[in-house]
């Protein structure tokens, strides 16, 4: 199928399209990755755009019983759901994580559910680069809510709130008076702090804890401005608390679209994407370019025996390597590289600026 026809298929709601469409973008090689931003040439801009939250917890609070009830609720009310996840190291953590058949097993039975699991073996740069773009693919396909999913504690978060609206963060009720070991960072990032597991016996703790964090987090600064992060109490096993937590979630969708701050977020997001996937093109053609034809382990050598300082022996690599483009550059054979992009041999590598 073209990329075209798949967008086509995409738009029209065949999850066998939007799957293949995800794999292909999840795909490294070359030819996949052209063809993939084909693809998402192609795809049609979603009619209102979708709520997109960023949902984080330690493994074993309850993210994918929460998902769940939180999921059918919303379909209930009529919205399409999405789940993402942006966490390679969840698989090495091992267990039940990411991708097992048992998690969300009523939700994924839905039509109106999509739940795609994380690759293996993916750094996190490129999950969060895929996910991105399968939020796109999601999008056209007419999902209206997105949750992209982490069990890391630290960058993984970060990367799924620079792709998200708003971020909510699951936590366990605890005994004593001390903070979970979540660090300040991901409170930060917290627009709606759940606390999960508000039944039974464990009910008493998991309200002192939502007093405890309702006090932390006056001490925060809040990370959407005009929102100030709600704590709420919770039981995804009951489905106690859940319609309070998705009323939240649309009361912020209110608050930072009448704010023009959704927009502006999101147009934020989109250009530091544009330069993020710009340096890692970049980073890829350099690797290949200067692995290829500079000789890059001398100056490497030379970086960690101390004779040459980082900066300067990056900018010789960057050099060389344009030199040698611009030169290979049909029509431009045999030209010689400008002053600035010295092919000097007596320069290259080593002699002249020092560290
Ligand atoms: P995840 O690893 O964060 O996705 O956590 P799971 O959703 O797999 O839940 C881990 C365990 O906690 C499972 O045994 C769930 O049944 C249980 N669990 C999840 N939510 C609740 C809840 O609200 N109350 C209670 N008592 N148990 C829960």
């Amino acid at each position: 199928m073209g990329t075209v026809s798949l967008a086509g298929a995409i738009e029209a709601g065949d999850r066998r399209a939007l799957a293949k469409g995800i794999t292909l973008i999840e795909s490294s090689r070359n030819d996949h990755r052209e063809r993939a931003a084909r693809l998402l040439s192609a795809l049609p801009a979603p009619r209102v755009p979708a709520l997109r939250v960023a949902l984080s917890g330690a493994p074993g609070v309850g993210k994918s019983t929460f998902i769940e009830a939180l999921g059918l609720q919303a379909i209930g009310r009529g919205r399409r759901i999405a789940v993402l996840s942006v966490d390679p190291s969840s698989r090495l953590s091992g267990g039940s994580i990411l991708g097992d058949k048992t998690r969300m097993e009523a939700l994924s039975r839905k039509p109106e559910a999509y739940i795609r699991p994380s690759p293996a073996g993916t750094t996190l740069g490129g999950v969060a680069r895929r996910t991105r773009e399968a939020i796109l693919l999601c999008e056209a396909a007419g999902f209206d809510l997105i949750i992209v999913e982490t069990v890391g504690v630290g960058q993984s978060e970060v990367r799924a709130a620079e792709m998200t609206d708003v971020f909510l963060l699951l936590l366990l009720p605890f005994g004593g008076d001390e903070l979970q070991g979540i660090k300040r960072g991901i409170m930060e990032l917290a627009d709606i702090v759940v606390v999960n597991k508000a039944d039974g016996g464990q009910r008493p703790a998991a309200l002192r804890t939502v007093a405890e964090y309702r006090n932390a987090l006056r001490l925060l600064r809040p990370h959407t401005p005009g929102w100030c992060p709600v704590v709420e109490a919770c039981s995804a096993l009951t489905g106690e608390g859940i319609e309070s937590v998705w009323g939240h979630l649309l009361a912020h969708r209110r608050v930072v679209e009448i704010g023009g701050e959704l927009e502006q977020r999101r147009r934020g997001q989109s250009v530091s994407w544009l330069w993020e996937e710009l340096s890692e093109q970049l980073m890829a053609w350099l690797d290949q370019e200067a692995g290829i034809r500079v000789p890059v382990g001398e100056y490497e050598a030379l970086v960690a025996e101390g004779r040459l300082a980082p900066p300067v022996a990056a900018r010789r690599i960057l050099s060389e390597v344009l030199a040698r483009a611009v030169r290979s550059v049909p029509g431009r054979e045999g030209e010689a590289p400008g002053p600035a992009l010295h092919s000097d041999p007596a320069r290259a590598p080593g002699g002249g600026e020092t560290s």
